[in-house]
């Protein structure tokens, strides 16, 4: 019973992915059909040369040998003859232009589809990103995509094996059943036999797989490792190569290990398989030379069965093994269809942002991250007016960051609510709202693309503005001594003249990004960690400037940063602790802020900055 269940289950899984994938060929690229249907033409071709053809060649020939018209029957024959070489020709020419427009066809699908998944892997709610359950649909569903299932093409590819060979097979029980029916029973019976030895090699396939990937995952682990330049300091410095090419070479003894006890276990199938297969043709030659020597078909039939009976073996092999095989890549690529199908928990909105001045209002915040009990926020009230200039400090993880990841919509609040103009953030479209903020968050991410692109990124390209930005940002000078100026790449992933820039370089640059951005809303948080006190004062400084009269919020640790700013609020205790300006709360008898600047100030004056 559930053995049914479970064939039924991959059969659904199968109509499933194979009738996405179609309707993603009909309308991406339906040119992929005309070449299946090309192919499957070929395919009857190459059945008509092999099956009917030398049977029509020899009986002509047989006729003229047994005394019959030469003239009339030589005739017919070099006709046949000739029919024989052009259809090959042109089989072999449609095969040739198939096969190499497929090979385009799957790059484009391949790219097609990691693009697809790219986008859909942004638009899905930032708290997947740290889901578990959500990173390991993502993760099958790339894996599946790609090696396993091999992609559209794989998958279909795969699909029209089937069919083609239902095709040939149907005409090749036709041409069976009217000259030598016992042949049917006979094929399919070895081909029930040697499916069972094929089945038990799959099996030890498959065991051998899950055993050999563990080992696989941490020699290609290794291998990285000693080959990514990254390593190559450590590995140098504490003379760990030694190491990891000994772990290396047991990993690889494993693995051959592995193989060897693999073909072991398979050889006693593959005989079988071998033995099975010279009794089919055996009794085969024995079935149709008997009906050739009574007379009951003529000699050209019989080359014409002898054929059919091994066309129709292999075809209906190809069927099985080509629908278990679809069915294990569908399998795989069907982790794509779950993965577009996850579900999204965040409300989407549809409203869109119109003026340029905004008021941000936190309304009884309260906040905890998904997948925990914890309240990281309770009871926030803030109110941040157009233009003003707001400093959040407080101790590590008091929930700062937190907090501007939730007026980013990076998460929704667990209770209370956000409004922007008035209006609670989630009535926003997604796309429009994020439009409003520029942000530099601590861990912010730089790309092994050309400088340039990463300030720029999907901004319109400004060269005045992004040489001003870069200038604004203290990079320009640095800028202008790279080999290629602004255009030179970032990191050496891809290429060795790339630049490795120092972590201040790094935090500028990223700062360069927002100001290039010149969104409403601005936000720093706490990006210049690797800058020493006096460098982060003036980066700060600078961009309050820079920022001018534009919303901003600022998140630093070193309270000299926010002096200048209109506001402070200072978080502690999963709220806002106290909220003024630098003044007012510099001036509060046993304050946190008047504390934790004092505490600063005295550092400041013993380190002499
Ligand atoms: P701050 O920016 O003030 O240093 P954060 O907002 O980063 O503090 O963190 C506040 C609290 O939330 C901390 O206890 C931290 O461990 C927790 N936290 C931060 N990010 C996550 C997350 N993604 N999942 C669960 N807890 C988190």
């Amino acid at each position: 019973m559930s053995k049914e269940k479970d064939t039924k289950k991959e059969l659904h899984l199968c109509v499933e992915t194979v009738s996405f994938m179609l309707k993603i060929v009909c309308k991406e690229k339906p040119q992929l059909i005309v070449l299946y249907v090309l192919r499957i033409f070929a395919d009857i071709m190459e059945k008509v040369q092999d099956v009917l053809l030398p049977k029509f060649i020899i009986d002509e020939l047989v006729l003229v040998l047994s005394g019959a018209d030469v003239s009339q029957h030589m005739k017919s024959a070099a006709f046949y003859v000739v029919f024989t070489i052009l259809l090959q020709l042109l089989k072999n020419v449609i095969k040739n232009i198939t096969f190499q427009w497929e090979n385009v066809l799957a790059e484009w699908f391949d790219e097609y589809i990691d693009l697809q998944m790219a986008d859909h892997a942004m638009r899905m709610d930032y708290e997947h990103t740290e889901n578990p359950k959500a990173l390991e649909v993502l993760n099958k569903a790339k894996e599946g995509m790609s090696w396993y299932s091999g992609g559209v093409i794989g998958v279909l590819g795969n699909f029209y094996t089937v069919i083609s060979n239902v095709i040939v097979m149907l005409g090749v029980i036709t041409v069976i059943a009217l000259t030598c029916p016992l042949l049917i029973p006979v094929q399919l019976l070895a081909l029930v036999i040697i499916v069972y030895f094929g089945l038990k090699n799959k099996q030890i396939d498959v065991e051998s797989f899950l055993r050999l990937a563990k080992v696989n995952r941490m020699f290609t682990y290794i291998f990285w490792e000693m080959s990514d330049y990254k390593y190559g300091k450590d590995i140098r410095l504490y003379g760990s190569k030694e190491m990891m090419g000994r772990k290396a070479r047991g990993l690889s003894d494993e693995m051959c290990g592995a193989w060897r006890e693999q073909a072991e276990r398979q050889r006693v199938n593959s005989w079988g398989i071998d033995i099975v297969n010279s009794f089919r043709d055996g009794i085969s030659y024995f079935y149709i030379g008997f009906l050739a020597l009574t007379k009951r078909i003529s000699i050209g039939d019989f080359s014409m069965c002898i054929a059919a009976a091994s066309s129709l073996y292999w075809s209906l092999y190809n069927i099985v093994n080509g629908f278990m095989d679809l069915s294990r890549r569908c399998n795989y690529a069907h982790n794509y269809l779950e993965f577009l199908s996850y579900p999204e928990a965040m409300v989407k909105g549809d409203k869109t942002v119109v003026d340029d001045t905004h008021e941000i209002r936190f309304s009884h915040v309260s906040f905890k991250y998904p997948r925990s009990e914890k309240y990281v926020l309770r009871d926030i009230n803030l109110t941040i007016k157009s233009g003003q200039h707001l400093a959040v400090v407080g101790l590590n993880g008091a929930g700062k960051t937190t907090m501007i990841k939730l007026l980013c919509r990076l998460y929704d609040v667990t209770e209370g609510e956000i409004l922007i103009d008035g209006i609670n953030i989630k009535e926003y479209s997604q796309e429009e709202y994020r439009k409003l903020f520029a942000v530099v968050f601590q861990d912010f991410q730089l790309f092994a693309f050309p400088l340039k692109d990463n300030v720029i990124l999907d901004q319109e390209e400004d060269e005045k503005k992004l040489w001003s930005i870069l200038a604004q940002v203290g990079l320009k000078e640095d800028v202008k001594k790279l080999a290629e100026k602004e255009n030179t790449l970032i990191f050496k992933s891809y290429d060795e003249n790339g630049v490795e820039l120092s972590g201040g370089q790094q935090q500028k640059l990223a700062i360069a990004r927002a100001l290039y951005r010149n969104a409403p809303i601005v936000i720093l948080d706490e990006p210049t960690a690797a800058l020493d006190p006096v460098a982060e004062y003036e980066i700060y400084k600078q961009f309050n400037a820079l920022v001018g009269g534009k919303t901003a919020i600022y998140i630093s640790h070193r309270l000299s940063s926010c002096k200048f700013c209109d506001r402070i609020a200072v978080f502690a205790g999963e709220t806002i602790a106290e909220y003024g300006t630098h003044e007012e709360l510099v001036g509060k008898t046993d304050g946190i802020y008047a504390e934790m600047f004092a505490a600063q100030a005295q550092y400041y004056v013993e380190a002499q900055v």
